[in-house]
């Protein structure tokens, strides 16, 4: 497929946008067609598409044309879930081509269809974990009342929230020996308790920390 500018094509009408993408799929004899299939064989590429109708899953409704597959139910924090996991896995903010299976459990289409564009799904993404942030400090421990059974405020379990805000907070590398995934896809990193749950520590960002395996191995020896 030729590259050609966006604005050639400003004129087209959504029509014949609509027409070439049939012609594709009829071309094909398939229920749906993906942006490579249109970059190679239609007469207009699937950015135009994009910014025309919003998105690629926005256009291929328009032409009535089959979507993913995705249900419809698929819970918000289940996405969000999954690119936070990607995220740590990469240790860096995941790019629009890495969300494939099976790295992703879902394809960058389902965040697309879900969220408009990849770039709103990490923006509310963002949004969602920041919030998490005000929720687990030390600040809101104040008020809350010790559970008798644990003599804890917070339980011992780091939910994956503020697993991944503290992780970013320690910019995706090991407290202890700097290394990170960013550069080295071996290192798995973890979140640890600064001073151990099993004596008094609480489950908040500041007596968080990431580690590495290694380290982390190295450390839970002692608690
Ligand atoms: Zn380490």
């Amino acid at each position: 497929m030729k590259f050609e500018l966006e604005e050639y094509h400003r004129n087209i009408k959504d029509d014949d946008l609509i027409a070439d993408l049939k012609r594709v799929a009829l071309e094909l004899n398939k229920a749906a067609v993906t942006r490579n299939e249109q970059d190679d064989r239609g007469k207009f590429n699937s950015a135009t598409y994009i910014n025309r109708f919003g998105s690629w899953f926005g256009a291929l409704e328009k032409a009535g044309l089959e979507k993913t597959r995705t249900p419809m139910n698929l819970p918000e924090e289940e996405l969000f879930q999954n690119l936070e996991e990607i995220w740590i896995k990469l240790g860096r903010q995941p790019r629009y081509a890495e969300i494939q299976k099976p790295f992703s459990k879902y394809s960058v289409g389902t965040y697309e269809h879900r969220f408009g564009t990849w770039l709103k799904a990490l923006e509310r993404f963002v949004a969602y974990m920041n919030n998490e942030v005000n929720v687990s400090s030390e600040e809101t421990l104040k008020d809350r009342a010790i559970e008798p059974s644990t003599k804890h405020k917070t339980s011992r379990t780091i939910n994956w929230r503020l697993r991944f805000v503290v992780m970013r907070h320690d910019n995706f590398k090991c407290k202890n020996c700097g290394r990170s995934p960013a550069t080295d896809p071996k290192i798995i990193l973890h979140v640890d308790h600064i001073k151990a749950w099993s004596k008094g520590g609480e489950t908040v960002l500041e007596n968080l920390q990431t580690l590495c395996s290694k380290c982390n191995i190295g450390k839970s020896d002692l608690e």
